[in-house]
């Protein structure tokens, strides 16, 4: 299935640069799979859409995108779903992200996120809910570009449990729950293991509703 998914985009590629007749694609996607990998896929990206694959994330590798001005989506990939130990982990309202942090993010939601839901909480993760990821902005208040600018940050607002409950960055960082709490403190300290930058509603105002995850930096954990 997640060879189909890489296979996709590439024969669209190749279509596009006119270099296979379209009546001919079948042929040819038998023939020169591996190839066809090779020639779209930057080295250093093949192994970590491999990583990405052995996690048995479903997931689409996206061709390079450079939009002027500081913003581009370089070694991306665009994730349909992410899996824990037991099931499909749905993710809601995420874009474009570079393979590396596709591949933090999914041993994060797995290793970190849903085993805390199921020992704190007592029920496993079902879905991740984001703010989105490739955003062309800089940091607010800043003159610098955000890393959401080359698809480098992830913004997370919430968890949805498989026994329904919704846990929000927005509505429960101050719970009245001690367990909530603990799951969210646990899953941002997980976090802070992962990525190079973790800011949360501890940090300012302008992250009061998600964790904010980047692989660059050296933990800066707030
Ligand atoms: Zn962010």
């Amino acid at each position: 299935m997640r060879k189909g998914l890489i296979l996709l985009p590439l024969l669209a590629l190749t279509a596009a640069c006119g270099a296979v007749p379209q009546a001919q694609a079948p042929q040819h996607q038998a023939a020169a799979r591996p190839a066809a990998v090779t020639m779209a896929t930057r080295p250093e990206n093949r192994a970590c859409l491999a990583n990405l694959g052995a996690s048995r994330a479903s997931f689409t590798p996206l061709p390079d995108q450079y939009y002027g001005a500081g913003c581009s989506a370089v070694n991306a990939v665009r994730i349909a779903a992410l899996r824990s130990d037991s099931a499909s982990l749905a993710l809601t309202n995420l874009g474009p992200v570079t393979c590396p942090l596709a591949e933090s993010f999914a041993g994060w939601a797995r290793f970190g996120v849903d085993r805390a839901a199921q020992q704190i909480l007592g029920s496993a993760l079902v879905r991740i809910e984001t703010m989105g990821s490739y955003n062309c902005r800089n940091v607010a208040g800043s003159e610098r570009r955000s890393a959401h600018a080359t698809a480098n940050a992830i913004d997370v607002s919430g968890f949805v449990l498989a026994d329904g409950r919704r846990i929000t960055i927005s509505g429960d960082w101050h719970s009245e729950s001690p367990r909530v709490r603990q799951f969210l403190t646990t899953i941002q300290g997980s976090a802070c293991k992962r990525f190079g930058t973790v800011l949360g509603p501890a940090y300012n105002a302008a992250h009061r509703d998600h964790l904010h995850l980047e692989l660059s930096g050296s933990a800066f954990c707030r």
